[in-house]
């Protein structure tokens, strides 16, 4: 384990570029599971910004969330990050109520999809829990995870973290980001490439116009040596992170689908068209990227979809850029399909055991996966596809 070898408050004190515009209008929307271990820190040319668009695609920003009300618990409060939160989130004519007890309550509803409207409509500023500083790996996205948040803005029937979050679903945020990023350095080892993982719980771009905390955490790990950032969306305000001081160790990665997936299923998310041009963008400043095809679904001319899907990235990404793909078939947990189906009782998502396969992790936990030979169609055709247009990417994993 390695020391710090400065205080992360300087990077989290360098100046964060705050909300310049008042969000329209609150938007419905883990990601990762699965990483890749020590994958080197990449340095590379950037990509000439004057790549042409072909043909030229004009695509508005997806619009930002804005909670109906912003709590912050007493030891948030004394944090000065919490305190810069707090600034952006006024700055946004956005409520703030201080609690009188660290806890969080009053979210109950008198029916489950109350509590879950309630929920998703509230930011709490709080600080992560002492034991989120005992890291935890996360294979195969990376060596380990860190959190910024738990909880997210977005509404996907198929969300992972309903299986894997308990309560109800408020956003919190975490103030103490200091600490948190302060810790990391004692997870690197001497001359080894560490990846960290932060999407785990949250979409950190769904929120960075109330925290800037992805931002402090990039310019974290533009100082570090041999460390090296991940993080994944389906949101696409990525203007605020393109001229920041990254030096190629953040990989910035959009979740993309087939656009009957995409389209019904990922309330309050980006159109995966916007996903894109914001990964372009991105790309063209020299950032690693990444694509996540999750969750990739047997829907009904499932070929036909994705191979739509995979022409609309090639038209974004016409330029070479140091490219993965991460790939992710759709699963689901006997607690997850019950999660979700109380929260979105009308969606047409098949989480029917009958058409899955059941495999067993070493706790005889089960969960739901597609038959083999529908797994075997699936991967071939995708990992067929993505060699076709990107000979030079990487599939960091199938699974
Ligand atoms: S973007 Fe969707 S799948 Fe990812 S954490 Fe948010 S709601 Fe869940």
């Amino acid at each position: 384990m390695s020391s710090i070898s400065a205080s992360a408050s300087e990077f989290i004190n360098a100046p964060t570029t705050a909300p310049t515009a008042a969000p329209t209008e609150e938007v419905f929307s883990p990601h990762t599971s699965p990483h890749i271990a020590s994958e080197a820190v990449p340095s590379q040319p950037l990509p000439s910004p004057q790549t042409p668009l072909t043909p030229a695609i004009t695509t508005q920003h997806s619009k930002l969330w804005r909670p109906k009300q912003v709590l912050v618990t007493p030891d948030a409060y004394e944090e000065a990050w919490g305190q810069q939160i707090i600034a952006r989130v006024q700055a946004l004519g956005i409520p703030v109520t201080r609690l009188s007890q660290n806890r969080i309550t009053g979210l109950k509803g008198k029916t489950e999809q109350e509590t879950y409207a309630k929920a998703k409509n509230t930011m709490a500023i709080v600080n992560a829990p002492v034991g989120q500083l005992k890291l935890t790996p996360i294979p195969p996205s990376a060596d380990w995870q860190f959190h910024l948040a738990h909880g997210c803005p977005a509404h996907c029937q198929y969300c992972y973290l309903a299986g894997s979050l308990s309560g109800a679903p408020v956003v919190k945020v975490y103030a103490n980001l200091p600490t948190i990023l302060e810790n990391l350095a004692n997870y690197e080892k001497e001359n080894q490439h560490t990846t960290y993982e932060v999407s785990c719980y949250t979409d950190p771009l769904g929120i960075e116009h109330l925290t800037g905390s992805l931002a402090a955490c990039i310019r974290y790990f533009g100082t570090r040596k041999s460390a090296q950032l991940r993080w994944v969306t389906k949101f696409d305000s990525v203007d605020s992170l393109l001229d920041l001081p990254h030096q190629g160790h953040t990989r910035c990665r959009i979740s993309v689908n087939a656009d009957p997936v995409s389209r019904t299923l990922e309330g309050g998310t980006a159109t995966v068209e916007q996903r894109l041009q914001g990964v372009r963008k991105l790309a063209l400043q020299g950032y690693p990227i990444g694509l996540v095809v999750a969750p990739i679904m047997a829907i009904a001319n499932w070929q036909t979809h994705y191979e739509t899907l995979f022409n609309q990235v090639s038209q974004a990404l016409n330029f070479e850029c140091d490219l993965t793909f991460e790939l992710i078939t759709h699963r689901f947990t006997p607690k997850s399909k019950e999660v979700l189906q109380s929260w979105y009782p009308k969606s047409p998502l098949d989480l029917e055991e009958a058409n899955r396969s059941q495999k067993r992790n070493k706790f005889g936990g089960v969960k739901y996966v597609y038959p083999k030979d529908t797994m075997a169609a699936l991967k071939e055709f995708i990992q067929s596809q993505i060699d076709a247009r990107f000979p030079n990417a990487e599939i960091l994993y199938w699974t």
